[in-house]
């Protein structure tokens, strides 16, 4: 049961044409949820693990089919504690919302978080991720998992980016949107900010000349730089690099996809620091 405190304050939705579900649908568009400052994230472990994180819910939605269910009444719960908006709808809702056939059974509307470039002083193995304009919202957010995985501190977005409050990109996080701190520049921006930076900047190029597992990557913070999905790194961001590796390939392809490139070398800069733990 739904705490009494959030009883009455749950608002039971039918409909396509009422006015929060008309917002909540909108924003899909970048352009809405720039002007909303907001997004969304799907399913109930997302919804929890945010929360646990601090994140500010401004909406949870579930479906008839969660009321009765203990973990969604406790997030509705918590929903209304925060001072957000609780809404039971109908799976027809609920669908519309995240333009699935079969969605979730809860959907949270939080507010977008960026950290400021200047906050981002790293120290001691500190691993950071910087993304030269990148396009694919699953690229984007299977790195932010990734650098979840590994432990890494954070992302930088250079340039003109896809968004990683896109319903698409918080899929492809699984969560981890919510714990990998984001910020974002304009190549002059960044590149004066990697003056500052206290440790290695290494490149990844096709036509780097040095093999990414021959580099000492332990006991300094690392910057990875990684290129766009067509064009690699421009010019200037590869010549603020202190190494410019290759990871080597056999076979017909030219590269490899970003994402991918981006977890082999997260997982060779993190190799000391990964070790297999009993999480029982
Ligand atoms: N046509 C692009 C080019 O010429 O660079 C391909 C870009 S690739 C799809 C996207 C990014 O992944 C690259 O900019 C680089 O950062 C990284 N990458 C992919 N394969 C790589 C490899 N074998 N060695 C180093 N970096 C690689």
């Amino acid at each position: 049961m739904i705490e009494r405190r959030a009883v009455g304050q749950v608002k039971e939705i039918t409909s396509l044409a009422n006015p929060v579900v008309k917002d909540i649908r909108a924003l899909a568009m970048k352009k809405f949820r720039d002007q909303q400052n907001a997004f969304m994230a799907e399913g109930l472990k997302l919804v929890i693990d945010a929360l646990d994180l601090g994140w500010t819910i401004n909406t949870l939605v579930f479906a008839k089919s969660g009321k009765g269910n203990a973990a969604v009444e406790k997030v509705a719960a918590r929903t209304v504690a925060a001072g957000g908006l609780v809404l039971q709808v109908t799976e027809k809702v609920l669908a519309a919302i995240t333009r699935r056939g079969n969605p979730q059974m809860v959907v949270g509307v939080f507010e977008q978080r960026w950290t400021a470039l200047k906050d981002i002083r790293p120290k001691g193995d500190d691993v950071y991720v910087a993304l030269d304009r990148v396009r694919d919202p699953g690229n984007l957010g299977t790195v932010l998992r990734t650098v979840d995985a590994v432990g890494a501190k954070g992302v930088i977005l250079i340039g003109d980016t896809t968004d990683p409050f896109s319903v698409e990109t918080v899929r492809a996080t699984m969560g981890s949107i919510f714990a990998v701190p984001v910020a974002r520049a304009t190549e002059e921006q960044f590149l004066a900010w990697r003056k500052g930076f206290p440790g290695m900047v290494a490149g990844t190029h096709l036509k780097g000349a040095v093999d990414y597992r021959s580099v000492p990557y332990a006991g300094k913070p690392v910057l990875l730089l990684m290129g766009n999905e067509q064009q690699g790194l421009p010019d200037a961001l590869a010549a603020c690099c202190d190494r410019l590796v290759r990871i080597p390939q056999a076979g017909r392809a030219d590269s490899l996809n970003l994402a991918v490139a981006t977890g082999v070398m997260l997982f060779e800069v993190r190799r000391d620091a990964l070790v297999i733990e009993d999480r029982a």
